[in-house]
């Protein structure tokens, strides 16, 4: 087992992004990593993508065909 980085900084500002998709490749690759290893991160990234999820279907919604 290699050491575990899950007391580096939490990712919760990068979240938004990283559900968006919107981060570069080793950011997201950061914050996958952290995720796996912080219960409290990962809990926020569950709710930012369900906040993107309702975002995208009241957007869809919203479309004047
Ligand atoms: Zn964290």
């Amino acid at each position: 087992m290699t050491a575990d980085p899950g007391e580096g900084p939490h990712v919760r500002h990068e979240l938004g992004a990283y559900v968006l998709d919107a981060l570069t490749a080793d950011e997201a690759r950061t914050v996958s990593r952290h995720l796996r290893s912080c219960d409290r991160c990962a809990a926020d990234y569950v709710e930012a993508a369900e906040a993107v999820s309702l975002l995208a279907l009241l957007r869809e919604e919203d479309l004047p065909e």
